[in-house]
């Protein structure tokens, strides 16, 4: 029989409902494996004691005969998503021990469907980053190399997952903190369309962006944790979409016969490493193999997302941010002479360098004189890109094409350069800024032997789609299943 930690979400939650297995073993047993990877850096926070006071209320659901779709599988969350049994840190100084009231509604919808809580989640500082180096607590390892990076800004996510830690969990995806680091740990994950999940209790970045969403081994266990954790939340997030919640596992198994692919030209120039190029390649023609056209389009903006992008996300988040002033939440500096003094220590204090230097151009950006240069430009190119994809979808149903220009690089490789890594969310922007579904899936290796992520972006509200193209190239291969060597 698989080892607990092999088993794919719907396998435990079946084995769950049967009672071949407890909520309360399978929490302590993934837990062990929390402790025996410590070295690995993915979580910021755990307690055995609440953990397991929520599998036994599962294993009592089970036991009363409850059929909720996910009682008794333990997941762990984001550091992003507040919780009210867990600190909720962001990844940041300001933030460190602090206890939100509530829990995330995404947090809620998932516990609901009977999930139980391992803990959460080390991230870039307010999910800002590439890399999960802007972490103020500590780096996270990638499991396929503990000498580079897990992605970012979901790292802790995904290499809870890949080194099977957890067998699912949450990130969130800005512009591209699910997919990039589903991408270099060999796992697929899913950021529904903006407005598709709450963002209330989702520490805000950049909100017109935000979006929540579960990464996992295999797609067919992100639909099932995308379907608990979507839908509309009007009294809370008045930008969820008044869009009933849906079963996305439903969507699995639709043939792919004739569903046209749309291979972007733009995302095959010349910054793509050729690994990551061969490997996208292969992916492609699998896909063939499987029934699907393959159609060249133009995304003809796509390098324009890059500065639209760190012009849009920067301004919302000096705005965001101002919230952190030492009076509401979080750190305060001890020694102050008065009130601005006291704001200026804190922010100071309780910020890293790449926050601070969003919130600088953040500002800039929408101070008066530059707004129409920078800000009022960035949004109207933002729709344009928008456009862009619409007139690429009269042509094929999907979209395809590498998730990142890399694979995974070295720790410390990108220095005091965070040029280099705003040029590598290059190929994940364009469908952030569009509001658009993506996922990354693994479909193979490069250089180094570390994996490479297929990235599928959808239509408004093409979630099913999507995961069912996924499921689909995962029921024939088996780069999903593949794990790092000592994992
Ligand atoms: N890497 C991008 C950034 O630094 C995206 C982050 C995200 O999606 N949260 O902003």
């Amino acid at each position: 029989m698989a080892a607990l930690h092999d088993l794919s979400v719907a396998d435990l939650a079946r084995q769950l409902k049967t009672r071949d297995v407890s909520a309360v073993e399978v929490a302590k047993h993934f837990l062990a494996r929390a402790d025996a990877h410590q070295d690995l850096g993915a979580y910021l926070a755990r307690d055995e004691g609440v953990t397991l006071a929520q599998a036994r209320a599962a294993d009592e659901r089970i036991a009363r005969g409850d059929t909720a779709p996910l009682l008794g599988v333990p997941i762990a969350h984001k550091d992003i998503f507040v919780t009210r049994d867990f600190a909720s840190t962001a990844g940041s100084k300001m933030l460190q021990g602090y206890r939100s009231p509530f829990d995330a509604t995404v947090v809620r919808k998932l516990a609901e469907a009977g999930a139980v809580t391992l803990g959460k989640l080390n991230c870039d500082e307010f999910a800002m980053g590439s890399s999960n180096e802007n972490s103020a607590f500590h780096p996270v390892k990638n499991p396929w190399d503990p000498t580079r990076i897990p992605g970012g800004s979901s790292g802790g996510s995904a290499v809870a997952v890949a080194a099977r830690l957890a067998p699912a969990v949450t990130g969130t995806d800005t512009g591209g903190s699910i997919r990039q680091p589903a991408s270099f740990c060999g796992i697929t994950g899913i950021k529904p369309t903006y407005g598709r999940a709450s963002r209330y209790g989702m520490i805000a970045f950049a909100s017109s962006l935000d979006q929540a969403g579960p990464m996992a081994r295999s797609a067919e266990d992100c639909a099932l944790l995308l379907s608990a954790l979507c839908g509309p939340d009007p009294d809370r997030d008045s930008t969820s979409l008044d869009v009933p919640a849906e079963d996305y596992s439903k969507a699995l198994g639709a043939s792919l016969e004739g569903l046209r692919i749309g291979v972007p030209r733009e995302f095959f120039g010349e910054g793509l490493a050729p690994d990551v190029r061969a490997a996208i390649e292969a992916a492609l023609q699998q896909y063939e193999k499987l029934g699907a056209r393959r159609v060249e389009i133009s995304l003809p903006r796509t390098e324009l997302s890059i500065p639209v992008y760190y012009i849009i996300a920067p301004a919302e988040a000096s705005s965001n941010l101002s919230r952190f002033d030492g009076v509401k939440f979080g750190h305060r500096a001890k020694q102050y002479t008065d009130l601005v003094d006291m704001y200026k220590k804190t922010r100071a204090e309780g910020f890293g360098d790449e926050v601070k230097r969003r919130i600088m151009i953040g500002t800039y950006v929408l101070s008066h004189g530059y707004y129409d240069a920078y800000y009022l430009q960035a949004q109207k190119i933002r729709r344009m890109i928008a456009d862009d994809f619409q007139q690429a979808f009269k042509q094929c149903d999907v979209i395809a094409g590498p998730a990142a220009p890399t694979v995974a690089w070295k720790l410390g490789e990108h220095g005091n350069d965070p040029l280099a890594d705003y040029l590598a969310d290059i190929f994940t922007l364009p469908g952030s800024l569009a509001g658009l579904p993506g996922m990354s899936l693994p479909v193979g290796f490069g250089e180094g032997g570390m994996p490479v992520g297929l990235q599928l972006i959808g239509n408004y509200f093409q979630e099913g789609r999507l995961l069912n193209a996924a499921h689909r190239f995962q029921q024939a291969t088996d780069f999903h299943l593949r794990k790092p060597e000592g994992v």
